[in-house]
């Protein structure tokens, strides 16, 4: 038989309110994926490189959101918000020979990463990471 004092007791209950406030703290991350072609050269590579050729990828981009669950509705946002968000921006990207655009003279994944991040975080406050991945194999991260 197990007999508990009142100082465990208390203790007990301490510890309930503890993954309470941890849970109620507790970040939530949302992940949307967006794919769109391109083409591009990056004009700064040196010299012989093959990234200095006119060529085109099957970009990949991941946006991540963060925040708290709302308690009403039981999400961070409708993923629906960020692809309303990013719209815009990918309309400008897809199809498009992405030297052409206004920031991304130099498409670099870094560069096209950041002039994504700069485009969104006004309309996607909740914004946390952009990833953009040229391959299968390889892809940049930038957490603004
Ligand atoms: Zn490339």
């Amino acid at each position: 038989m197990i007999q508990r004092t009142q100082d465990e007791q208390v203790r007990v209950l301490d510890d309930a309110q503890a993954v309470a406030h941890v849970e109620s703290s507790r970040q939530m991350r949302l992940v949307r994926e967006f794919r769109f072609e391109a083409a591009h050269r990056l004009p700064n590579a040196p010299s012989g490189h093959k990234c200095g050729r006119l060529h085109g990828h099957s970009f990949r981009v991941e946006l991540a959101c963060e925040g708290q669950i709302d308690p009403r509705t039981g999400w961070l946002l409708d993923f629906a918000e960020i692809k309303q968000a990013f719209a815009p921006l990918w309309s400008q990207l897809d199809h498009h020979y992405l030297n052409e655009i206004e920031g991304l003279e130099n498409p670099t994944a870094e560069n096209l990463a950041r002039w994504i991040w700069h485009g969104l975080k006004s309309s996607l406050p909740t914004l946390s990471q952009v990833n953009v991945a040229e391959t299968c194999t390889a892809r940049c991260e930038y957490r603004g």
